[in-house]
């Protein structure tokens, strides 16, 4: 395959992309599709090397990058948005073929929301600015300067989504970047380094490395050199990327693992709550935000459930680039068996399938069926365990009191859904619930305005708007005493 491979016609490198330039590695790791495991490309295998380089490569373009006037990176922002929205085809297929997500929704949805997400940092840097404001007579002025090397580590369910929603704050904060993607899911960070490049990034300001994360992802987490370490992944692995940065004292911002629940009270909307419920088998479950645990009321619960089954069971699994798809594959073989072990030992454990519960062997290799489980015996690893597949549960409750109680009862705190026509219950409800994002009556509705993160081990600060911008900036306050 050389150094460069074909996906979907669209020529992709399987480089590391160093100060400008593409670079090799000795070894090479095969990168394989889930959708019919074909191996489709063989990507360079970075380590502590490459990563040297690609750090100092940074950091001698922050010289430049971080002196750039912000109005020149807010250009330059716009431009790799554009770049972005002219490969929409393009980019929506190669992910499609590397992660296996929908294409119809790469190309209506993700994919644009890449290049959202670089437009919406030039605005928030051009935009950028608190008023002064005075202490006995001595004038504050808050600055945001650029802080230096910035280490991104991305995980592999929705590569182009999350690597964009970090580089584009970072580089509008004036901070210079090293990518280390997923390697499950490698490609289109690659892409998007072309993109870079010809949107007139100087080179070195933006870098990727590709390679396996106790290798590449190791080794840039304790590099000295680096200022900020911003990871998404799973809460395993950010333990150990946390123990790496307390040794340099390296600020982290960690998106992590999630097991939310979706509270159905006795007067809410059912059919629309059984919508958003079968939503949560999108993307086969692969989504940090899924509201797996289903969680709902006494009364409703005989008429939730049928429906819930008509309408799961009218899912089509398949191909994910087969516009008939609504749910695709898992991403690797060894992923696929970790979700079956889950589901084995939940049955073990005395809970009930009336949904799926196995491999969905006519899909093809790689596909699990949609699964729900009901009557789950307190205390079963598949009420606190992620289990990031097309696994739900079904629970019932008797109050409010009770319903906040299962849905606070895990150790993660990613987000909360809620569904009920009592206003006032909306409100009493999403206050007490420990989540970052709270869904009243709806889901996945994002607008990066709004913080975004989790709550105890889903994760470590907030991303999204001036959280994010401002994770990666130096802020400053300058306190000057009265001119005399
Ligand atoms: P992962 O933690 O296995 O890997 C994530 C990234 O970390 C990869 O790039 C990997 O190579 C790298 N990595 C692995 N070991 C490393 C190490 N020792 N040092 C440095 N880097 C290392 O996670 P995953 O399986 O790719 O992704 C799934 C997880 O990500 C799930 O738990 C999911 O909930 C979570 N996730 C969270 C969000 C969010 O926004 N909260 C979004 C998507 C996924």
């Amino acid at each position: 395959m050389g150094n460069r491979t074909t996906v979907e016609g669209v020529e992709v490198s399987t480089e590391h992309w160093i100060a400008g330039e593409r670079a090799g590695s000795a070894d090479v790791f095969d990168d394989i599709s889930p959708i019919d495991g074909a191996v489709i490309a063989q990507v360079a295998r970075g380590g502590a090397r490459e990563v040297d380089r690609a750090v100092a490569a940074a950091r001698s373009a922050f010289g430049t990058w971080g002196q750039t006037p912000p109005a020149a990176r807010a250009r330059v922002l716009r431009a790799i948005a554009a770049g972005i929205e002219r490969r929409i085809p393009e980019l929506a297929a190669v992910e499609t073929r590397d992660a296996g997500a929908l294409l119809r929704s790469m190309q209506r949805n993700v994919v644009p929301r890449a290049a959202h997400n670089f437009r919406f940092f030039a605005e928030h840097l051009e935009a950028l600015g608190a008023p002064d404001f005075e202490t006995r007579g001595h004038m504050n002025h808050v600055r945001w300067e650029p802080s230096g090397v910035v280490a991104l580590i991305t995980p592999w369910n929705a590569p182009l989504m999350l690597a964009t929603w970090k580089i584009a704050p970072a580089l509008a904060s004036g901070a210079t970047v090293v990518l280390k993607p997923a390697e499950w899911s490698p490609l289109t960070a690659s892409l998007l380094a072309d993109i870079a490049h010809e949107a007139g990034l100087p080179p070195g300001a933006f870098n990727v490395v590709q390679g396996l994360g106790e290798e590449a992802g190791a080794a840039l987490v304790r590099h000295p050199d680096v200022g900020r370490i911003s990871f998404t992944g799973s809460t395993q692995t950010a333990r150990l990327i946390a123990e790496a940065a307390a040794r340099n004292l390296t600020p982290v911002s960690f998106e992590l693992g999630g097991k939310s629940p979706l509270l159905v009270f006795e007067d809410a909307d059912l059919d629309r709550a059984v919508e958003q419920a079968v939503g949560q088998y999108d993307h086969a479950g692969q989504v940090c935000l899924a509201a797996t645990r289903l969680l709902v009321h006494r009364d409703v619960y005989d008429a939730f459930l049928p429906r819930f089954l008509e309408r799961a069971r009218g899912l089509h699994q398949g191909d994910p680039r087969d516009p008939r798809s609504d749910i695709g594959p898992q991403i690797t073989r060894e992923h696929l068996e970790r979700v079956d072990r889950f589901v084995r030992t939940a049955r073990e454990q005395g809970a009930r399938a009336v949904l799926g519960g196995e491999p969905n062997r006519e899909a093809g290799g790689l596909y699990y069926r949609p699964t729900l489980f009901v009557d789950v015996p307190p205390g079963a690893e598949i009420l606190s365990e992620e289990v990031f597949g097309p696994v739900l549960t079904l629970q019932r409750f008797d109050d409010e009191e009770e319903a906040i109680a299962l849905a606070n009862g895990t150790r993660y705190g990613l987000s909360a859904v809620v569904f009920t026509s009592n206003r006032a219950r909306a409100e009493r409800v999403s206050a007490r619930l420990v989540a970052g994002t709270v869904w009243v009556n709806c889901f996945f509705v994002r607008d990066l305005r709004a913080p975004f993160g989790g709550a105890r081990q889903s994760g470590i600060g907030r991303e999204g708007g001036t959280w994010s911008f401002d994770f990666y900036a130096d802020v400053k306050n300058v306190c000057t005493a009265p001119w005399s």
